[in-house]
């Protein structure tokens, strides 16, 4: 039903800058090292882009990785013993440790999972034809369970991520409430005709469903058919809580699959007080962050998953993007010494002429054709239009520039800025939002936008 939803484009994982030291090479030789990002990818086994992004949102999750990392060998056995028929191994979790322990401590590009997969049992067909990717955290979730029992861990999925809606239908003539709880690991939600997040939990949890006129509902109590109203709320809140968006839909008139592309908002936090039971606690045991966000590009037959996750932890060294994807050419195009120039900004253009001038000021007359040396197009091709002349452009940003001898001389003022491309950002990490350290869990949202019928 899938088909090959989670074929790749070219985009899987591409390779962090790692200072030149990148060792060019086939499987057989070491993987390059990480750079300065200092974090590792997951190489992608074929299609397996969606296990990956899983699995970082899972290693960026502190609780979730110490949890693992509390389970030892007594419990868990040892690797080197899995194939000896008396010994008691739990494979799953011991892979997942090892996976993870690669990706935090060994100065390598990318981390393999070949032998979390085989430890699942995982044909290297199932791999590239996997379910989506909530239909893949149930399975982790239920492998990483069932290997874990006996163990303390026995409890780590449902103790992170184990949440329950009541689901009720009121009688309106006697008032009596039927009740049916239902479990989640993730909570899935519709996309379409909603324009959010908050949209559709108001429609799950606060509207109500009336039985009236033709559609009445058998009351056990008065025994008869009756006006009753159903509704739903979130009994238990899971300290994690995972959404799922429910973008892949199948059209039953036209008997094909299709995802659901328009907009879809949610907030960086979110209060989950109006869609509660039980409401007299604390606001801040409703609220959640976001926290990872896991992407499917692409249509319904193909794409590509990538996950954003807020690294709480201060794990990676981050850069702004375009720090690194700057194309090259143009910085070949710029002499060594020389900062980036910002081709289309005017005035970081103009700084830099009027700064590298060993005479300190040029003659207006000559500074369109400096400028053509710089950058290669006329002033009048490139900014008359939006900016005007270039000496009303010099007047204009009279803050910058001082016009000397009649104006027709122009020269920087001595505290102007200095040309190049702004300060690169400090990581996102740098800033990140709260996280509440004397809370046990930092409850946390993460949304994924997919979804399987
Ligand atoms: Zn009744």
């Amino acid at each position: 039903m899938f088909g090959n939803l989670f074929e790749e484009d070219d985009e899987g994982f591409s390779p962090a800058p790692s200072g030149g030291k990148v060792a060019k090479g086939k499987d057989a030789e070491p993987p390059p090292l990480r750079g300065n990002i200092r974090l590792s990818g997951i190489k992608n086994q074929g299609g397996t882009c969606y296990l990956n992004s899983l699995l970082q949102t899972l290693l960026f999750t502190p609780e979730f990785r110490e949890e693992l990392f509390r389970l030892g060998p007594e419990e868990l056995g040892c690797l080197a013993d899995k194939d000896k028929p008396e010994a008691k191994v739990r494979v799953i979790p011991l892979e997942l440790q090892k996976l993870f322990v690669q990706m935090l401590l060994v100065d390598q590009q990318t981390a393999s999972t070949t032998s979390l997969t085989d430890s699942f049992g995982w044909t290297s067909s199932e791999e590239s034809s996997q379910q989506d990717v909530q239909e893949l955290n149930r399975i982790l979730f239920s492998a990483l369970e069932s290997s874990l029992v006996g163990t303390s861990g026995s409890n780590l999925i449902h103790r992170l991520y184990h949440g329950t809606v009541i689901n009720q239908i009121v009688c309106k003539d006697c008032g009596n409430i039927s009740e049916r709880q239902e479990d989640f690991l993730d909570l899935t939600v519709s996309v379409r005709g909603v324009c959010g997040l908050e949209e559709a939990l108001w429609n799950m949890f606060v509207e109500e469903e009336l039985f009236e006129g033709n559609n009445l509902y058998r009351c056990s109590q008065c025994n008869c058919l009756v006006r009753a109203a159903k509704s739903a709320k979130l009994r238990k809140l899971p300290p994690f809580l995972t959404v799922s968006l429910l973008r892949f839909n199948f059209d039953f008139t036209k008997c094909e699959r299709y995802k659901e592309t328009g907009r879809y908002s949610f907030p960086q936090t979110i209060s989950l007080k109006p869609f509660c039971e039980q409401t007299e606690r604390p606001d801040s045991e409703f609220t959640y962050e976001l926290f990872s966000v896991i992407i499917h590009k692409g249509g319904c037959y193909g794409g590509h998953y990538h996950v954003y996750i807020n690294d709480i932890d201060h794990l990676g060294h981050w850069e702004a993007p375009d720090e690194e994807s700057k194309p090259k050419v143009q910085k070949k195009e710029v002499k060594v010494c020389e900062p980036v120039l910002e081709k289309e900004d005017p005035l970081s253009v103009l700084i830099a002429i009027l700064s590298q001038e060993e005479a300190k000021s040029v003659l207006v007359d000559q500074l369109g054709q400096k400028l053509m040396d710089k950058i290669g197009i006329s002033w009048n091709k490139k900014f008359r239009k939006q900016y005007g002349p270039i000496g009303k452009f010099l007047q204009n940003h009279s803050d910058v520039f001082m016009l000397l001898a009649n104006g027709t001389r122009v020269t920087l003022k001595a505290a102007s800025p200095a040309p190049g491309p702004e300060p690169s950002p400090t990581s996102p990490s740098a800033d990140p939002s709260p996280h509440q350290p004397g809370k046990t869990w930092n409850r946390s949202l993460q949304t994924v936008p997919t979804g399987s019928t």
